[in-house]
């Protein structure tokens, strides 16, 4: 049985091996430690086990894990598992440098080696620090899918641990207080969230670090997503709490930043709901060091804007309706502009689009950019977020027949050909296949999470003959092909005769 001292020792080890205390913050590391176990003392010749050097592990989770055990048998922390996640989180937090000294060494080595070189630092840095959790993150079940525009991605989300009824029975208890707590920080991407210590509506984020930058003549930051749906998958939030917004300045900031990290993508969530992402009271952004499959789609057509002659625009062979331009800084900021601000007011109803309903606007885009050599490529994916009476959840919305897959916002990291799969599906999926193979249809429609996908687990049976060897790759194709299918449901412009048609009339107007 190894005893605490053990893994206090071993946690000290890692942390210096790792540079994120030195050698002579040993003492002070334990003593940190010693006092959130409530120990009298540290005590490492209590230690009769090989050395922990010996055992020094690529990331913390597991020590950190053992640590948290430590604190429910002592009563120091309830047995509930977002309890100990805040727990893990301030024992971590406790032997990390300062927010000051992260930015100092980002910036040395920026100055040094690169841009490339520091992401890559942070990266390894927080994933060091536990706030990007790499035990957890390995949960996530990933495949690819060929459809008619490509290959895609798809991933059941499995990292975000689901609540247990402790927790909601705390949750319940403790709402009042929390709700009032709310304020403070003022959401999830506020940068006040950097040593939070976290509560039952917030992660703690003693070990979060932000990068400031200047984007647009603003101060912004950069920071990781705790969730790393892809490589290197960064967040760019504005310094101040305010709502999402599309406009003149978005584009700025996008070329700014690619400027700093040309070898990354940069994306943004659009501004109004259902088209949009969770989160619209804050601005932020998204990127990466990632190639998504939009960037690779094929060209449906090109054609040329008249005050822009030198630039490269096309309509991208895609399930979104979506304009691409090449080109230099100026003609893209300016034509990015000028196709947002037109199609801001665009209708058509021979297509069911409709710019405003009374003061309501519907319009919006999904902007991603890059930057290749010295030019940049601008992909507008155009959004309209009305409703109607039969499609209550949005005419440009995955359609209800869809829903049993995904349900939720088509946003921006699924707009660029990545389905982000609620967890319960990897359940739901398995009851699927286990029925399927059986060849019982029935059991399906008895169960009360899998029922939602009988009608479609019928259509597979007519469709396949499914065996304990097959079963899984047919689900995975068809699963990749409903989410295809959701993302046309989400073109303005659907990609037949009538919809290419009513593009093109869209498209001659930006030159008028
Ligand atoms: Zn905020």
């Amino acid at each position: 049985m190894k005893d605490i001292h053990y893994y206090i020792q071993l946690l000290i080890d890692y942390a210096v091996k790792k540079d994120l205390i030195k050698e002579n913050d040993r003492t002070w590391a334990a003593n940190q430690i010693i006092a959130k176990l409530k120990l009298p003392c540290f005590n490492p010749s209590a230690i009769n086990e090989a050395s922990p050097q010996e055992a020094l592990p690529q990331y913390p989770d597991a020590i950190l894990s053992e640590i948290s055990k430590f604190a429910v048998k002592n009563k120091i922390i309830e047995d509930v598992p977002a309890l100990k996640a805040l727990f893990e989180t301030e024992i971590i937090g406790a032997l990390l440098q300062r927010p000051s000294d992260f930015v100092s060494s980002f910036e040395k080595i920026r100055k040094n080696k690169g841009a490339k070189s520091a992401i890559q630092w942070l990266y390894e840095k927080e994933k060091q620090a536990f706030y990007i959790k790499v035990k957890e993150i390995k949960k996530n079940i990933q495949w690819k899918t060929q459809t008619q525009y490509g290959t895609l991605d798809l991933t059941i989300n499995l990292s975000k641990p689901e609540k247990t009824q402790k927790e909601i029975a705390l949750l319940k208890t403790q709402g009042a207080k929390a709700l009032n707590d709310f304020v403070y920080p003022k959401c999830v991407l506020c940068a006040q969230n950097e040593g939070f210590a976290g509560n039952f509506k917030y992660q703690a984020r003693q070990n979060l670090r932000l990068i400031p930058m200047t984007l647009g003549g603003e101060k912004w930051y950069f920071q990781f997503s705790p969730f790393v749906y892809y490589n290197e998958h960064c967040i760019v939030l504005d310094e101040t709490h305010k709502p999402m917004n599309i406009n003149e300045k978005t584009f700025v900031r996008f070329l700014d930043f690619l400027e700093k990290f040309p070898h990354y993508f940069i994306g943004s969530n659009a501004d109004l709901p259902i088209v949009g992402g969770s989160i619209l009271n804050h601005d932020h952004y998204q990127g990466g060091n990632y190639v998504f499959p939009i960037q690779t789609a094929k060209t449906r057509k090109n054609f040329k804007l008249k005050k822009f002659p030198k630039l490269k625009c096309s309509v991208l062979d895609w399930s979104l309706s979506v304009i691409r331009l090449a080109g230099a800084r100026k003609d893209i900021l300016a034509a990015s502009s000028l196709i947002l601000n037109r199609w801001k007011n665009y209708s058509d109803i021979t297509v069911n689009i409709k710019a405003y309903t009374k003061k309501q606007r519907h319009n919006t885009v999904t902007p991603i950019a890059r930057k290749i050599d010295r030019n940049f490529i601008m992909d507008l994916v155009l959004r309209n977020n009305r409703v109607a009476k039969d499609s209550n959840e949005g005419i440009f919305h995955s359609a209800p027949q869809y829903h049993h897959i995904k349900r939720e916002n088509i946003g921006l990291i699924e707009a660029m050909g990545m389905a982000i799969l609620p967890a319960r599906l990897k359940k739901e999926i398995q009851i699927v296949k286990d029925c399927l193979i059986g060849a019982k249809l029935e059991k399906i429609k008895a169960d009360k999470d899998a029922n939602k996908h009988y009608e479609w687990a019928k259509e597979l049976a007519a469709k396949y003959k499914f065996n304990s060897k097959n079963a899984d790759d047919i689900l995975k194709k068809e699963v990749g092909m409903i989410f295809a299918e959701s993302l046309k449901c989400c073109a303005v412009f659907k990609d037949d005769e009538k919809g290419r048609n009513a593009f093109d009339r869209f498209i001659k107007t930006l030159s008028q």
